[in-house]
């Protein structure tokens, strides 16, 4: 059956409203105060950006949620998003002292959305402290999480930067792959204009390769920053995964960003391959855009699922179904379109998936949205960067604590580094590549050669990965000055 809009605006409307809505001022009060202030607080150390969250919360309680949103956007510019798509359960929520004591742990996350809507609702300027001009220039290419943290830091710290995008839009995942009920776009483009406002160029709609080539940029920066996420959805490699009511699910939750709600063509019943957060995102808004049935197809166990608990419930609570232990044989088409998925039995043999033959059935769908992870980037970094080291797995081989590539004057950062984090990560990442490439910049640091092999090695023995111990030193002391200003 062909797919239709199944809801009218009204609805749409209602269902994807934000499902968390923002704090109330005296309630936000009330929440500042229960914060204990904690000496040596977990909940900063539980944040990939570091933001000092004590201190944002005393500025609520004695009623400055704009020099909150200052302590906030310093250690954080995507600090607005940052609130509303982090998973806070399970970082500095998480490590909150309260939830030692059976106490709610303060509610971070919104508190930190209150004081960043304040200064966007009000139209007010934060005043960044920006260091005098280097005269150096730095090129980031792609203007997603990553990319954006790196541009905002290295601004502040005094370097020219040019972001360089290929979507017509800034922003990447926090523009168009955030579940809508979380997150609308603007609020995405408008941290953009923030980043832009420190004096960032961001050129959209410019593919590097076709539209600039590296040696252009090798030419005019005396840097560059990889950010450039993930690609394309992994193929399922199935029969009838060419029909075309069979898409990646990040590109479905695109269009849910892009075009009038009230035009999202939907089945009724709607198959959700893989068991991640983007998979929930997918599940959870098809059941908002109408859909009678929507189901997540998992080849292992509930136990075994990616997505957080919280956003587990979210989905069953929003009437999503969960097949667990089925694997996809084949999509099945009735007059060319999709009427079913072939599914077998799978079950667990230690931690490998074995199929279970003659267990078939077909599961009646519409549409079938894949979410089963996306394509790394790999050959088309082999085709920019030939000398770029690049692991078997795709990722890019990086020390993890500066970002420093194998050659000396790129450095990553984001998902196209670490193979897939959230959006805190990303920024956190693209934040100490910065300083990394501001010591690389205006200290004449060379970054040591890495050795693919040594590389592999040590990140096998240890998981830290290799960092010079001199460059260590230097950049840990630049982050603590950083902190203890912000
Ligand atoms: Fe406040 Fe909890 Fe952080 Fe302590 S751990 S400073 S109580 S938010």
């Amino acid at each position: 059956m062909p797919l239709q809009p199944l809801l009218p605006a009204s609805a749409l409307a209602a269902n994807m409203a934000e499902i968390k809505p923002p704090l109330r001022p005296q309630e936000a009060a009330v929440e500042a105060h229960r914060c204990l202030y904690c000496f040596d607080a977990p909940c900063i150390t539980a944040c990939p950006t570091g933001i000092d969250i004590p201190a944002f919360i005393k500025k609520i309680a004695f009623g400055q949620p704009a020099a909150a949103a200052k302590t906030i956007l310093t250690a954080n510019i995507l600090g607005a998003s940052c609130a509303r798509v982090c998973p806070t359960q399970v970082l500095c929520e998480g490590a909150c002292v309260l939830d030692d004591r059976d106490e709610q742990p303060i509610q971070i996350g919104r508190l930190q959305r209150f004081a960043t809507d304040y200064v966007e609702q009000h139209g007010l300027t934060i005043d960044f402290a920006l260091a005098a001009s280097t005269g150096k220039k730095v090129a980031v290419i792609g203007a997603g999480p990553a990319g954006l943290g790196c541009a905002a830091e290295l601004a502040r710290l005094g370097h020219r930067v040019t972001v360089f995008e290929k979507q017509r839009e800034p922003g990447g995942l926090n523009t168009y792959g955030i579940a809508y009920y979380k997150m609308k776009p603007e609020v995405s483009l408008a941290e953009v204009e923030l980043v832009k406002s420190l004096g960032v160029e961001i050129r959209c709609g410019v593919t590097i390769g076709r539209d600039v080539s590296v040696a252009q940029l090798e030419t005019e920066f005396d840097a560059l920053f990889l950010g450039i996420g993930l690609g394309a959805a992994t193929k399922l490699r199935i029969p009838g995964e060419e029909l075309p009511e069979v898409q990646d699910a990040l590109e479905f939750i695109a269009r849910i960003h892009t075009e009038p709600l009230e035009g999202i063509p939907l089945g009724r019943r709607v198959a959700v391959i893989g068991a991640g957060n983007t998979a929930i995102d997918a599940v959870t808004q098809s059941k908002r855009l109408g859909a009678e049935r929507a189901f997540i197809v998992y080849r292992r166990g509930e136990p075994e699922m990616s997505a957080y608990d919280f956003e587990y419930d979210h989905a069953k609570d929003d009437g999503a179904h969960f097949l667990f232990h089925a694997a996809p044989v084949e999509v099945v088409a009735t007059n060319g379109h999709v009427s079913g998925l072939k599914l077998v039995r799978t079950r667990l043999v230690g931690d490998q998936v074995e199929v279970m033959p003659g267990t078939e059935w077909i599961e009646p769908c519409d549409l079938v949205l894949k979410a089963v992870g996306q394509e790394k980037q790999a050959a088309l970094l082999r085709t920019l960067f030939p000398s770029l080291s690049i692991d078997g797995k795709g990722i890019i081989q990086r020390d993890p604590l500066t970002g420093a590539t194998n050659l000396p004057h790129v450095f990553t950062g984001g998902d196209c580094a670490n193979g897939g984090r959230e959006v805190v990560n990303a920024v956190g990442e693209g934040k100490k590549a910065a300083h990394a490439i501001h010591t690389f910049l205006t200290q004449g640091i060379a970054t040591p050669p890495i050795q693919p092999s040594r590389l592999g090695a040590k990140q096998g023995a240890s998981g830290s990965g290799l960092l010079h111990p001199i460059r260590a030193h230097e950049l840990e002391a630049a982050l603590s000055r950083k902190h203890q200003t912000a």
